[in-house]
């Protein structure tokens, strides 16, 4: 099967996705340092997980994040 890196996003396991599709590298990194700075805000510990991650997209548009493609 082969994938595309068709733009980027950011994710982490207990934040979860940001849901946008970031067309930057760049674009997804500032996006998870927002993040990361809204849940400082939050305060009592609370952190962001969110990592910018490229996503890759076969022909039948199925998307696959960074880690999960083999390269
Ligand atoms: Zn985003």
């Amino acid at each position: 099967m082969t994938y595309t890196l068709t733009h980027y996003t950011t994710h982490g396991p207990v934040r979860g996705s940001c849901g946008h599709a970031h067309k930057t590298l760049a674009a997804a990194r500032k996006c998870a340092a927002q993040d990361r700075r809204a849940c400082a805000r939050l305060g009592g510990g609370a952190y962001s997980d969110r990592q910018a991650v490229g996503i890759w997209t076969d022909k039948h548009g199925f998307e696959r994040r960074d880690n999960e493609v083999a390269r």
